[in-house]
């Protein structure tokens, strides 16, 4: 059996299974559930967990070979941030014909942009050393939010229309965005600046 973290929850329904930043299997099941239910889920998911934690390496590899941010690059980054958001979002906006009140940049570990019902965009300053292309399409696709708040067909027939390499722009975050948060971690943590 494979070693993994076992947290009971209270008010949990079913079982899930996530890989942490180490490699490690984490399952959080109800607290009903036998120990030998939880070994044949994670037994189960053998080969998602050998493909995640293969990925997760890569990962690391990479954030390791660039190195963790210093404190001079988080500076830039949000000053460089603030500078080509505040470029993008009107230029989208009338694209759209929207109107939006704030554009805020700050970290967040889950969301590369929001935008909230009083028409505030907040956005990933680390969207700032990524293409251009990419964070200009997290940009459009926050302001599709001013008009539609969700993610139904109107709300993509708009992004299509103010930035057609949306979905390009989406995959190369989803493939490239973790080694960027990797870094950043680096950096709250101490690490050593790469090479
Ligand atoms: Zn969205």
């Amino acid at each position: 059996m494979d070693d993994y973290l076992l947290i009971r929850k209270a008010g949990r329904r079913r079982l899930s299974l996530k890989i942490d930043e180490e490699g490690r299997a984490v399952v959080v099941a109800p607290l009903w559930v036998p120990k030998r239910t939880v070994d044949e889920f994670v037994a189960s998911n053998a080969r998602f967990i050998e493909r995640r934690r293969e990925s997760e390496k890569l990962v690391a590899r990479e954030a390791e070979r660039l190195g963790a941010y210093t404190e001079e690059d988080i500076k830039r980054l949000k000053k460089v941030a603030r500078e080509k958001l505040s470029a993008a979002v009107p230029k989208f906006a009338e694209a759209l014909g929207v109107k939006y009140n704030r554009i805020t940049v700050r970290y967040q570990k889950t969301k590369w942009g929001s935008c909230s019902s009083a028409g505030n965009l907040n956005f990933n300053f680390l969207l700032a050393d990524m293409p251009e292309e990419v964070l200009e399409a997290v940009a459009a696709h926050e302001v599709c939010h001013l008009k539609n708040m969700n993610h139904g067909a109107a709300f993509y027939r708009d992004l299509d229309k103010i930035c057609p390499w949306h979905k390009s722009a989406r995959k190369w975050l989803k493939e490239e965005g973790s080694v960027y948060h990797r870094r950043y971690g680096m950096y709250l943590s101490g690490g050593v600046r790469g090479e």
